[in-house]
């Protein structure tokens, strides 16, 4: 991986700018049904990141939050409604939707709650029944 600088995202109408830097802690797609609601799609691709490694560059004040739980802090646009990025304060890190970082090359590693999947993806990848031991979860392997 060298992709070592900085990266640029925006919401579907452009009101928030964003950019990510460095290494991504993790890639990958998440299949619980939390991400699915929130996200009206059958699978979620995420890019986590520390949270310094994200910085809003314009339009801050569009953005809205929605906090079902402490542990995710879900962002949008209020303008688009366009949904931006999760602060997982617990864990220090920001899950940036891959969807809105256009130029940063998605490589997905991992398969995150695949317990609950309604779209099996026979693509070779860990299928993690819920999460890895060291965010929590039971670190078991589900097969695709
Ligand atoms: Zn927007
Ligand atoms: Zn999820």
């Amino acid at each position: 991986m060298t992709n070592a600088g900085s990266n640029s995202g925006k919401c579907f109408c452009g009101a928030v700018q964003f950019t990510v830097s460095g290494e991504p802690a993790g890639m990958g797609y998440c299949h619980c049904s939390s991400c699915r609601l929130w996200s009206a799609s059958p699978v979620n691709g995420f890019t986590l990141w520390k949270s310094d490694a994200v910085k809003v560059t314009q339009g801050a004040e569009h953005i809205g939050t929605y906090n079902k739980t402490p542990r995710s802090l879900r962002k949008w646009c209020k303008t688009c409604g366009g949904h931006i990025f999760t602060e997982h304060p617990d864990w220090g890190l920001i899950d940036v939707f891959a969807g809105v970082l256009p130029d940063f090359p998605f490589k997905p590693g991992v398969h995150v709650h695949y317990q609950e999947t309604v779209l099996r993806m026979k693509d070779g990848l860990p299928k993690m029944k819920d999460l890895p031991k060291e965010m929590g979860g039971s670190g078991d392997t589900l097969p695709e």
